[in-house]
């Protein structure tokens, strides 16, 4: 099924032997056996019947913002809701419902233009809203968790469940939806802020990550979770001495210590390689073991 029957199953766009190079930010990793952009709820149902009838396995891709494809690719179906009818946006008052496939620039800038802010921390974040949630990405000035209302998700039989936020679980760069299924849409809460306002808090944002992350460089954002206390990820490697360290075309990024960039041709195998350096390194020196944030595929 996964090489011959799903193109005439599915009406959106199926493609084999994809390379995920092109669909993660670090520009790294081997092909997906299938990759699959349903065009719609029912075209991802069926899709999602085949795969549990043929037992494939199963990943959703948004931006690939914060994963690393190994070179060997991976052997199952990527489901990607890049497609319009996943990336729709209504607003109500002073909430937004929005699809998994949007991104958060788009999120972040169609609010402002709605007079509405409050999603200014995640200024930069190259991510979609599902991967957003999945990830409950933010920084210092907060995160998406604690801004939603309900999540709407079809889980792996196909059917279409609303997990209220009652039933929502958010922490430090994780959230209780993995392995809930596919996330579908979310309602979450803006505030009033003129669009000009907005704008500025966004600069400012982005200027600061401008002037400390490497934001012209391929990478998948921060590596390692910083520990629960002391200090953060990047000063614990940087204290090592390990900027600039360089596996192949991975290097730890002069400018944080817990980005590593891929400075042209890179492969997994090389980033990999560098974060065991960088966790051996830093359990010797400081008796810290550094925690993943990235995942690998
Ligand atoms: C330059 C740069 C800066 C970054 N800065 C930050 C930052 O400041 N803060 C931060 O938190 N992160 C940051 N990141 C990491 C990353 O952008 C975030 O984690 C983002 O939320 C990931 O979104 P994505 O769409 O790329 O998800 P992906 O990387 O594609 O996927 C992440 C996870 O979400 C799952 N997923 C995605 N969509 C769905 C869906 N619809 N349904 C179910 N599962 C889904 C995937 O299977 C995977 O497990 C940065 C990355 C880069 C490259």
């Amino acid at each position: 099924m996964i090489n011959s029957e799903l193109k005439n199953l599915i009406k959106g766009k199926v493609s084999y032997d994809e390379p995920l190079k092109r669909r993660t930010s670090l520009r790294i990793g081997g092909s997906a056996a299938c990759w699959v952009e349903p065009s719609d709820k029912e075209d991802l149902k069926k899709l999602l019947q085949v795969i549990k009838k043929e037992a494939l396995s199963l990943k959703v891709f948004g931006k690939g913002s914060n994963l690393l494809v190994k070179d060997s690719g991976f052997s199952g179906v990527v489901i990607n809701l890049e497609t319009p009818h996943f990336q729709k946006l209504v607003f109500k008052e002073k909430r937004v419902v929005a699809e998994a496939g949007v991104s958060l620039p788009t999120l972040i800038s169609e609010s402002a233009r709605h007079d509405l802010g409050g999603l200014e921390f995640a200024a930069g974040i190259p991510g979609t809203v599902g991967g957003a949630l999945m990830m409950n990405a933010g920084g210092k000035d907060g995160s998406i968790g604690p801004l939603v209302n309900w999540v709407e998700v079809m889980n792996l039989e196909g059917d279409t469940i609303r997990l209220e936020r009652d039933n929502l679980e958010f922490s430090y760069r994780r959230s209780n939806l993995m392995g809930r299924g596919i996330i579908l849409e979310t309602e979450i809460r803006l505030q009033k802020r003129e669009a000009l306002k907005t704008l500025s808090m966004l600069k400012e944002v982005i200027l600061e990550k401008g002037m400390t992350q490497p934001i012209s460089q391929l990478s998948a954002g921060s590596i390692f979770k910083n520990p629960p206390t002391g200090p953060s990820a990047g000063e614990l490697i940087e204290q090592c001495g390990l900027k600039e360290l360089r596996v192949g075309d991975a290097e730890v990024s002069y400018r944080h210590a817990n980005f590593i960039v891929n400075l042209g041709t890179a492969t997994a195998a090389d980033i990999l390689s560098l974060i065991d350096k960088i966790q051996l390194t830093v359990f010797q020196k400081h008796g810290v073991k550094l925690e993943l944030e990235i995942e690998i595929v």
